[in-house]
């Protein structure tokens, strides 16, 4: 599937480009949660988490650590937000699966803070054992 981001990989569309390299290319988002926010997107446009090649995945979260660490030095934020949406449900827009990198300041509020809920009795047990489960099938099936 086309994206906006595939036409900014072929250079269709301008962005403000910080990082580029064989499989990988970070620019600022357009509407930046905080300024200097910038998105790391993988040349070949899988989805979403859940369908991004695990090597491929690896090397944005390489590059997502080195703009962070550009942010501290450039901008002298304090702290990172490192996000990826994954799904309508968790407000990905753009399916072509991308990580935020969002410098921080102290007090900025550039976030809001995340929900906190509460587990019933016994329930987080047995959400942990259906989670290991799962994740010891995948494993088995080489996922
Ligand atoms: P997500 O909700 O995780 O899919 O994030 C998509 C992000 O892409 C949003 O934060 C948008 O502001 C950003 N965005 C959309 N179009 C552009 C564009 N042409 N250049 C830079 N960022 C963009």
């Amino acid at each position: 599937m086309d994206t906006v981001f595939s036409k900014i990989v072929r250079g269709e569309i301008p962005a403000d480009i910080v990082y580029d390299d064989a499989a990988t290319i970070a620019f600022l988002d357009i509407n930046p949660t905080q300024k200097g926010h910038v998105l790391v997107v993988p040349k070949e446009p899988y989805p979403n988490l859940l369908e991004i090649d695990a090597d491929l995945l690896g090397h944005l979260a390489v590059v997502a650590q080195t703009i962070a660490r550009a942010q501290v030095e450039a901008l002298q934020c304090a702290g990172t937000n490192l996000i990826m949406n994954s799904g309508t449900a968790a407000g990905q827009e753009i399916f072509h699966a991308h990580f935020h990198v969002i410098p921080r300041f102290e007090g900025d509020n550039a976030l809001l803070p995340p929900n906190k809920t509460e587990y019933a009795e016994g329930e987080a047990g047995t959400i942990a054992v259906s989670l290991r489960t799962a994740v010891g099938n995948l494993l088995s099936n080489g996922s």
